[in-house]
């Protein structure tokens, strides 16, 4: 991994009151205290919330460097897994904001994936009505994508994110070095979107991703700040015009539509979830050329480029009306019509919502056959 060091990056997310920044740095999860300095008048209480498998690795470096800044830190560490995002979680955070005794104005700081990140700013978003919520985020993922925007939210044995709310953090605070520790397959599935955001509204971002692949893999410091950065823009972008998803934030759905399915048809065993939404993009593309909206050839270059990712990319295979029920049930349909994020070309998504279930049998039958 090369070393840049002064690789730094702070984007503003403009949202009147609710506006923040989002701060990437190599080495930054140290000085994480210091940054707080400028948010609060003075440091107080806080809760660093975390995970079993996150917390042993980075817990004690943003504890020093809170408590060396003069807050008091307390830590919540929750079990690992998309399965622990659940109500029961939510309620181990209530109880541990409660002994704390957190106030209105004290912060809770989400250290770990999307998972953790998603789970604490709902909390946020609810004890006391609403407290400061900081994000540092540790997995390519959140890095890119869910720990910028403010959606946050808990599963119900009903559906994955159904309990939740739109609540921005104060800070989003990227160590782009606590990747090293992460598993290859998760790297994978965090760059899997990041090459979204070139498919959606970015094609030269899509080029540049093919050409640094191996960079992007191999976590070359370089290629990952500006990937990071280069999402990080192009979903502030999208959430700056369209904060709570009544448009074009939409968009970022991309391959959503069919990777929920896929999701749910395989009981969130067998994939994670970028990998589903791969697959499902993949689908999104050959519907696109099906439909005659995209060129030929769009599908099979996002397919050359997830397997230079290493994604899975092969469909499985469930019948067509097995689709069309695990679509039914995803909750981002407007009233009974199912929405697909369909492509022009790369760069250039939109939203198709008179896509017929004629249209999704013979995608269907495309992979059958
Ligand atoms: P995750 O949070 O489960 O993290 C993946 C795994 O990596 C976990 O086992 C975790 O403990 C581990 N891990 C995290 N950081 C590590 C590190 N630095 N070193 C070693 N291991 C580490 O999964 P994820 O992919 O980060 O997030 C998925 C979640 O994000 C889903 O629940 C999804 O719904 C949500 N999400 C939310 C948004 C949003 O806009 N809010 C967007 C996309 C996804
Ligand atoms: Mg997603």
């Amino acid at each position: 991994m090369s070393e840049t060091g002064t690789a730094q990056h702070t984007y503003r997310v403009e949202l009147g009151p609710r506006s923040y920044d989002i701060h990437i740095e190599p080495g930054c999860l140290g000085r994480l205290g210091e940054a707080m300095a400028g948010l609060f008048s003075s440091p107080s209480r806080c809760m660093v919330i975390s995970n079993v498998t996150v917390a042993p690795l980075y817990m004690d470096s943003v504890r020093t460097s809170l408590e060396l800044a003069g807050w008091q830190v307390s830590e919540c560490i929750l079990a690992d897994g998309e399965r622990y995002k659940t109500m029961e979680s939510f309620g181990l955070i209530m109880d541990a904001l409660m002994e704390a005794k957190l106030s209105r104005n004290e912060p809770v700081i989400a250290l770990g994936g999307g998972v953790v990140g998603d789970m604490t700013g709902f909390a946020a978003a609810c004890y006391r009505r609403g407290i400061p919520f900081i994000q540092v985020p540790t997995t390519v993922l959140a890095q890119v994508d869910s720990s910028v925007g403010g959606k946050t939210a808990i599963n119900h044995p009903h559906g994955k994110n159904m309990i939740g709310a739109f609540y921005q953090p104060k800070l989003v605070w990227i160590d782009p070095t606590v990747l090293n520790t992460l598993e290859l397959r998760e790297i994978r599935a965090g760059i899997a979107e990041a090459v979204k955001y070139g498919l959606i509204r970015d094609a030269a971002l899509f080029a540049w991703m093919r050409e640094n692949m191996h960079a992007a893999l191999n976590l070359d410091a370089d290629v990952l700040g500006k990937m990071i950065l280069s999402s990080c823009r192009h979903k502030a972008e999208v959430v700056m015009a369209d904060e709570t998803e009544q448009g074009q934030r939409a968009l970022l759905n991309l391959g959503h539509t069919f990777g929920h399915a896929i999701e749910s048809m395989t009981h969130y065993s067998t994939y994670l979830h970028g990998e589903a939404v791969a697959i499902g993009t993949l689908m999104a593309a050959r519907l696109s050329e099906q439909l005659g909206h995209a060129p030929a050839g769009t599908e099979d270059a996002i397919r050359t480029c997830y397997r230079q990712v290493g994604l899975p990319v092969d469909v499985p295979a469930f019948s067509a009306q097995q689709w069309l029920d695990a679509m039914g049930h995803d909750k981002k349909n407007v009233g009974s019509r199912i929405r697909y994020i369909l492509l022009h070309g790369i760069g250039n998504a939109f939203l198709a919502e008179d896509v017929s279930p004629d249209a999704i049998c013979s995608l269907i039958d495309s992979y059958l056959a």
